[in-house]
């Protein structure tokens, strides 16, 4: 099986000719932020993952990595700082007032779009959360520049600018986007899609602190209260060890269970190609590719799942794809790492037992950690 493709070089030629002169106001931007977003005092995994793209975009730009953290001020915002040390950061800039305890357009915009007119870096990375992607176009269009959502590969070009690459045309071409004439130029990234970074102890560097200059009178939105997700901890998928996924070559939502029993058996998480959601078989919280989650699992089952493109995208960070599939031209058997040709329906339970039998409770657990 052939390895998995890499995101397109990005291409200087041809556009040359397109680009005109930085005006003069921009060519003081520098330097490469990676928004950190937290939320009760969680940091998403995202921004970490961020921190590592960010890292070797700096160190190709040969410019500092900055992290921006907004949030209350208190223990846990001043934690987020010091974390992101951690990840690589040579500095970060703080905003933190009581305003911020709830994620809040208004006051989140006014607080990110403060910084980089003050502090002005050339690249400014956000995860493609629902939080990020809110954040992310109102920053831009605030700051009148371009935003390219949903990159899947970030580089630098031959010129400096960021080379921010995306599927586009319903996911069948990767297009590579840059922001010429306008700073900074900010992407978003899904989660799980950059590989985090590992994590070395490191005393906390160098914080700027930047006041919000906000009073609550100037914020329309106003949080009435908070109620979570109670379904929220039922998926691990994007971050499952091993994941077993079905798609329409299942042929029913009953032969679906053989997915889940195999995941179940190997203490997995279990996923499906788009159809399967729009069908009502199985619920979009579980649907894994370009318009569902991204995975990097160690071990990724495939059965009756052609590889589309689209699905593709999600999973070719998987360690080790093993498909089944009864079509030997299936596209997913051109990026699997073993293929094997043959009736999911029949293989699937065969598997199930073959494990059940052969994996003591312990060693699931030692699997799936
Ligand atoms: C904008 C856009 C976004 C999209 N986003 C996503 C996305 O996020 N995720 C996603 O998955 N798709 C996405 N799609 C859809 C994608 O293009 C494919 O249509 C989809 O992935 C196909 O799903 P599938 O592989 O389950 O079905 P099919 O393509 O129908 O493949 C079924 C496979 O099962 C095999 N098969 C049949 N019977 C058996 C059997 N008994 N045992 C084993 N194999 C069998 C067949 O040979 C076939 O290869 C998107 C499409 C668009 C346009």
């Amino acid at each position: 099986m052939s390895e998995p493709i890499k995101a397109p070089a990005p291409a200087a030629a041809g556009r040359a000719a397109t680009k005109k002169e930085l005006p003069e106001h921009f060519k003081g931007y520098k330097h490469v932020w990676v928004f950190i977003e937290q939320e009760r005092g969680l940091v998403h995994p995202v921004s970490w993952e961020l921190m590592g793209a960010g890292r070797q975009l700096a160190d190709k730009l040969q410019v500092e990595l900055a992290a921006v953290v907004v949030g209350p001020e208190g223990e846990a915002t001043r934690q987020a700082a010091a974390e992101a040390f951690c990840y690589g950061a040579d500095l970060a800039y703080v905003v933190a007032d009581d305003l911020l305890a709830d994620y809040r357009n208004e006051s989140y915009t006014k607080a990110l779009t403060d910084v980089v007119n003050t502090y002005k870096p050339e690249i400014l990375l956000l995860g493609a959360t629902t939080l990020g992607r809110d954040l992310a176009g109102s920053v831009a269009t605030t700051l009148l520049t371009g935003l390219t959502a949903d990159c899947t590969a970030l580089d630098v070009d031959t010129d400096g600018s960021l080379a921010a690459t995306r599927p586009t045309f319903g996911g069948s071409l990767m297009c590579t986007i840059y922001t010429l004439n306008y700073r900074p130029q900010m992407a978003t990234v899904r989660p799980r899609v950059m590989q985090m970074p590992d994590r070395v102890e490191r005393p906390v560097g160098r914080i700027v602190s930047h006041p919000l200059g906000l009073i609550e009178a100037d914020i329309v939105t106003k949080v009435l209260s908070f109620l979570p997700d109670r379904e929220s901890a039922n998926s691990n998928l994007a971050f499952a060890d091993v994941v077993v996924a079905g798609g329409l070559g299942l042929g029913s939502p009953e032969n679906f269970q053989l997915v889940r029993q195999l995941a179940a058996v190997l203490g997995a998480e279990y996923g499906c190609s788009r159809p399967l959601v729009q069908k009502g078989w199985v619920t979009s919280d579980r649907q894994i590719g370009q318009t569902g989650k991204t995975i990097r699992p160690k071990l990724y089952i495939a059965a009756g799942i052609s590889g589309a493109i689209q699905h593709r995208v999600g999973v070719e960070g998987a360690d080790m794809i093993v498909a089944i599939n009864t079509d030997r031209n299936a596209p997913i058997f051109e990026f699997a790492h073993i293929g094997i040709v043959t009736d999911a329906i029949r293989l699937l339970p065969a598997l199930t037992e073959a494990f059940r039998a052969r994996l003591s409770p312990h060693s699931r657990d030692r699997l799936a950690s």
